[in-house]
């Protein structure tokens, strides 16, 4: 036995608030860019579609975060 303690790389890829799907990213990009521009209103719609959008594609996902 040598097995040395090493990170899923499913994990190291896929890294807590930087998910992999681009639908995802899409939406994260979308919503700083509205912040950046100083739109808080469109940053929320944002943000309201990603959550919809993580509980229809990554229901696994949505539910091991759901703190909101
Ligand atoms: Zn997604």
């Amino acid at each position: 036995m040598n097995e040395e303690p090493q990170a899923d790389p499913a994990d190291t890829a896929t890294p807590s608030g930087s998910p992999s799907c681009s639908v995802c990213l899409d939406f994260d990009w979308a919503e700083e860019d509205a912040e950046s521009t100083g739109d808080l209103s469109l940053a929320t719609d944002w943000r309201v579609l990603r959550r919809r959008h993580d509980k229809a594609e990554h229901p696994e996902r949505a539910a091991r975060f759901r703190s909101g």
